[in-house]
């Protein structure tokens, strides 16, 4: 297998970003804010302060089936596009191209291409057909263990973690061709089988997981959005006027005081809060009501007033999402220059600077991470994913380094000599195994939003 090492594409991603807004020849290429506000908003021409490596991992099942198709001219288009879309605004973040991205060969593993691998005997049909939720028989319906018994989520998800811890210095962004979907329907009462088309990433795991090909379009930016700690706009999606009325009243008998638009300020109630962001009742409402898909770019058509009753009076509310924030399911819709917010950066630099993100900007003095793309040994259980949190983490400490996954700093794993309360010496580290269950529930559990 040949791999020839790219370059990093950062400089070539850059130039194809400013292509989209042109750049005054001869001007200066500084940008001086508040002496030329309009130089100071392109974004061609402020410096970004980080500059975060994608490492693209295309995989295939073991037999090579369903792999996947990304080309490297698809891959620098996601990235040219994402680094369009974190230049605007003032945003001070782009990305580069990872050497390790391999485009001539996919890694054959069926455990790392699947989102989850169907039980014996299982197929969609089979699936739709099984109205039985509790599986396990242990009471709870349609919970992870229940379904894992029709396809297994944990196996490919430590593999794919720790496939991605492994390499924390970078962003891995999975290309795969296994999306594969089962979820328990209450409605319906049965199972559904389903294929999502789309990506997924979380703030707490660490993997950004896509199409088996993708290319210029908003996608990379929107999941690489989730990796980085912000979440989506919206909250419920309405069918329609009556629903939306209905949300925002019962927003505020609950909430009683509280703005009724409330209800669809989805990333103001997380995590990781967002409170720039106004409230984004999403598509659905706006075709229902005026009809088009949701992406006229006409202020008027993405606004609309809502009767509303607020205790013993009737308040209209005013709905205007911002349809130019990447982080919103608009994210698709052309004539829109897709940002992320002010308040979206400070959670953004936040990961960055003392979040689960630090391995990206702190570079790795050590080689701590693998720095090849083979897995090797694809790790599939929990006591294999503990072993490789530890190696990493000895030799991080080793280095005066924090484990970037931690929340706090030395609170998993710690010098030998911190052994006490807790901790146990495990391969000359101090280790709190029951810190560390906790985290490798985390990284698995990490809430994929799509
Ligand atoms: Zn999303």
């Amino acid at each position: 297998m040949t791999r020839p090492f790219l370059l990093a594409l950062f400089a070539l991603a850059v130039s194809s970003s400013a292509t989209a807004a042109p750049k005054p020849q001869g001007a200066n290429p500084v940008a001086k804010p508040g002496i030329n506000p309009a130089a100071a908003a392109n974004a061609a021409l402020i410096k970004p302060k980080y500059v975060l490596p994608i490492q693209f991992v295309r995989t295939a099942d073991d037999d090579g089936g369903r792999a996947s198709t990304l080309t490297q001219a698809n891959a620098e288009a996601a990235i040219a596009r994402a680094n369009a879309v974190y230049a605007r605004k003032g945003g001070d973040v782009a990305f580069s191209l990872h050497p390790a991205s391999n485009f001539d060969a996919v890694i054959e593993s069926t455990k790392l291409n699947r989102d989850c691998i169907l039980a014996a005997g299982q197929t969609d049909a089979t699936i739709n057909a099984n109205s039985d939720g509790d599986l396990d028989n242990n009471g709870t319906v349609g919970d992870d263990a229940d379904r894992d018994k029709l396809c297994d989520y944990t196996t490919s998800t430590n593999a794919r973690t720790a496939y991605a811890v492994a390499r924390a210095d970078r962003i891995i962004v999975f290309s795969r061709g296994g999306n594969d979907a089962v979820a328990w329907d209450a409605d319906a009462g049965h199972w559904a089988a389903s294929h999502p088309s789309g990506g997924a990433s979380s703030a707490d795991g660490f993997y950004v997981r896509m199409p088996k090909s993708f290319g210029n379009d908003t996608l990379l930016a929107h999941e690489v959005g989730h990796y980085l700690h912000t979440a989506h706009t919206f909250g419920p999606n309405p069918a329609d006027v009556s629903e939306a009325k209905a949300l925002m009243e019962q927003w505020v008998k609950d909430h009683p005081g509280d703005d009724p638009a409330k209800v669809f300020d989805g990333d103001s109630r997380v995590k990781y809060q967002v409170l720039d962001t106004p409230p984004d009742p999403r598509a659905t409402l706006l075709i229902a009501a005026k009809g088009g898909d949701g992406c006229d770019p006409d202020p008027a058509y993405g606004r609309i007033t809502i009767p509303v009753k607020v205790g013993n009076t009737t308040k209209n509310v005013t709905l205007e999402p911002d349809r130019a924030l990447v982080m919103s399911y608009f994210k698709g819709c052309a004539g829109f220059d897709h940002y992320q917010s002010k308040g979206q950066y400070e959670q953004i630099h936040k990961a960055l600077e003392s979040g689960n993100r630090r391995g990206l900007v702190e570079g790795d003095p050590g080689s701590c991470y693998d720095n090849g793309y083979d897995p090797g040994t694809v790790v599939t259980t929990e006591q294999q994913l503990a072993a490789l949190l530890r190696k990493i983490s000895k030799c991080l400490i080793l280095s005066k380094r924090v484990m970037p996954w931690e929340p706090v700093e030395l609170d998993i794993y710690a010098p030998v000599e911190q052994v006490g309360r807790g901790f146990q010496s495990q391969g000359g580290i101090a280790v709190h195994p029951q810190r560390e269950l906790q985290l490798m529930r985390t990284l698995r559990r990490a809430e994929a939003e799509e």
